[in-house]
């Protein structure tokens, strides 16, 4: 199987959250632009299930799941989250959780996994915000911790908006480091510290960006060794993004994804990719960055 990039992705990812910005077809359609060129094949897709409970409560309070499970969040709760709350919204959410555990799986076993859903950074153990039900990523940390295949994580968070949920899951463990670059005077209002937080200006552009991981991604890898990183190539720092105020080009994004998994990589650490955001003005430029992503991803097996 040398040669080859897992990817893992799932239908249901498609939520219909009716005329919103949030487009859930951005799997599919990244999947399927990769099949047809050839970047993946058949074979390489990977279906995960559901995350088990037992795992997302190792993250997420009792309390809050009975309420996700009996759909009895309040309208308070619900107008936090941003998206409209349906039975398959939490399908969603649970398949996402168990895929980003499995692509941590697959990158311990293979040194890189991408998975085509996930980075849903803004959920927090007892609320969920900012289209974030579940925080997959800490939800799959804490259970490849628990069994006992990954001592130390690091997750480096590239979205436009600052990881808070992930930041406050962690903040009192010292065993996962905690990175978010982000666009300081957007969403979250509250940023809880993550363990390095670069909080960009408005209208920062490649060189600013890039400049900013050279200083700090080898020196966090080198320093925290982790045993796994999680990456969220988040595509919404793009010039074209309509809820982002950064000033990314889709040829700087891919840069720093080759930029992120090259440290990675040249260290021999094995990296985890998930998604996160993006919300350009044309769902095909969204759709091409995650590509990119991806693409230098397979570059790199
Ligand atoms: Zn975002």
């Amino acid at each position: 199987m040398e040669g080859r990039l897992p990817v893992v992705w799932h239908e249901a990812y498609e939520v219909d959250l009716g005329d919103h910005v949030f487009p859930t077809p951005k799997y599919r359609l990244v999947m399927e632009r990769l099949l047809q060129e050839g970047t993946i094949k058949e074979e390489d897709v990977i279906k995960p299930g559901p995350a088990p409970d037992q795992a997302i409560a190792r993250i997420h309070h009792s309390d809050y799941i009975a309420k996700i499970k009996n759909g009895t969040l309040s309208p308070l709760e619900v107008t936090l989250l941003e998206v409209p709350f349906s039975p398959s919204l939490r399908e969603s959410a649970w398949i996402a959780a168990g895929g980003t555990i499995l692509t941590g799986e697959l990158a311990l076993e293979r040194g890189l996994a991408v998975h085509l859903g996930g980075g849903f950074h803004h959920a927090f153990p007892d609320h969920g915000e900012g289209f974030c039900l579940i925080n997959d990523v800490a939800v799959a940390i804490a259970e490849l911790k628990a069994r006992g295949v990954v001592r130390r994580a690091a997750v480096i968070d590239c979205d436009l908006h600052q990881g808070n949920g992930t930041a406050a899951i962690f903040a009192k463990d010292p065993s996962v480091f905690t990175f978010s670059i982000h666009q300081e005077n957007n969403y979250p209002a509250r940023k809880p510290p993550s363990d390095l937080d670069v909080g960009l200006p408005d209208g920062a552009g490649d060189e600013t960006y890039l400049a900013a991981l050279r200083r700090h991604i080898p020196d966090i890898l080198e320093r925290h060794r982790p045993d796994l990183v999680f990456y969220l190539a988040g595509a919404d720092p793009y010039r074209e993004d309509q809820l982002g105020g950064l000033n990314l080009t889709m040829e700087g994004l891919r840069q720093r994804d080759l930029l992120v998994l090259e440290a990675c990589r040249s260290r021999n650490l094995p990296v985890a990719v998930t998604l996160a955001g993006g919300y350009a003005r044309k769902l095909s430029d969204t759709v091409e960055i995650h590509c990119n992503t991806v693409r230098a991803a397979r570059e790199l097996v």
